[in-house]
């Protein structure tokens, strides 16, 4: 098997050294050394993931496409699914567990979206909603939940999202998007629907926002989360979340954050949060 070269590595070489060894065995091994190595390996991911997108690259390096995000345009290229400081040869080679494991780099969570005029005359597919879910207040996402992810207040916010003026590179502007927005305020009492793909936003939620993916995962076992605002003790108004359900007693309790909230109802509930969603297909 050929050497894998590691360009984003800053030295020393003996870092380097062992990572280059490691990823020319890893595909050899069985489940449980593979693991054993990959643990070994933990404590270098502070060093490979030092490495941000890089400057001197505002195209994609391997296809010359415009990079929106870090990831380039070109659904074909690999780098639409990596950021450019991950070596071509790895995702080539390696499962994309093993080169998360190997850099500390996550594969992309596309989150995908259907638009709709309402007269369905103009349909749109949009390729990656999850810069909609970086910046979403929790309510909102708790909300797209609670209305099955579409058709709601929320799931119109997320088409929204694509359609305004944003810094350049960071906006996925949809060029199609923006035609039906234009179609549809050019008709009188003519409205839009957007439907949010949810079993790739739990995916991307529990990797990026794994709280928020647990207290969805209560509410879908019939848990409500509000925030109100209370007096504190000395008598200043706070926002505080709480939560309520109909199945259980044990309940109550005021809480700073939705992730407080959310962790007493999993615990009451006897719901385990789960694992942090791993790179779901190579
Ligand atoms: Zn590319």
């Amino acid at each position: 098997m050929a050497k894998i070269d590691f360009p984003f590595l800053p030295q020393p070489e003996p870092v380097r050294s062992l990572l280059l060894a490691a990823s020319d065995v890893l595909g050899q091994l069985n489940e449980t050394s593979r693991q054993v190595l990959l643990d070994a390996l933990k404590p270098f991911e502070r060093i490979t993931t030092q490495v941000v997108e890089s400057p001197e690259h505002p195209v994609c390096k391997q296809c010359g496409s415009a990079l929106v995000r870090g990831y380039c345009v070109d659904s074909t290229c690999l780098y639409s699914d990596w950021t450019q400081d991950i070596p071509r040869e790895l995702p080539e080679r390696y499962s994309a567990k093993d080169v998360e494991a190997l850099t500390g780099r996550a594969k992309r969570i596309r989150v995908r979206a259907e638009v709709h005029s309402d007269d369905r005359a103009m349909e749109v597919v949009v390729d990656d909603v999850a810069a909609w879910f970086e910046e979403a207040r929790p309510e909102d996402v708790l909300a797209l939940d609670a209305h099955d992810w579409g058709g709601c207040e929320a799931a119109d916010d997320v088409a929204l999202f694509f359609a305004r003026q944003g810094i350049a590179g960071m906006h996925d502007e949809n060029p199609a998007l923006a035609a039906l927005f234009a179609y549809v305020r050019g008709r009188r009492s003519m409205g839009f629907e957007c439907q949010v793909d949810a079993g790739q936003a739990m995916a991307w939620l529990r990797r990026w926002r794994p709280m928020l993916a647990l207290a969805i995962q209560c509410q879908v076992h019939g848990v409500k989360f509000s925030r109100a605002t209370v007096k504190d003790t000395s008598g200043q108004p706070v926002e505080r979340w709480s939560w309520t359900c109909d199945h259980v007693i044990t309940q109550g309790g005021l809480y700073v954050t939705l992730d407080d909230a959310a962790r007493q109802a999993a615990v009451v509930l006897g719901l385990r949060q789960t694992p942090r969603a791993g790179a779901s297909s190579d």
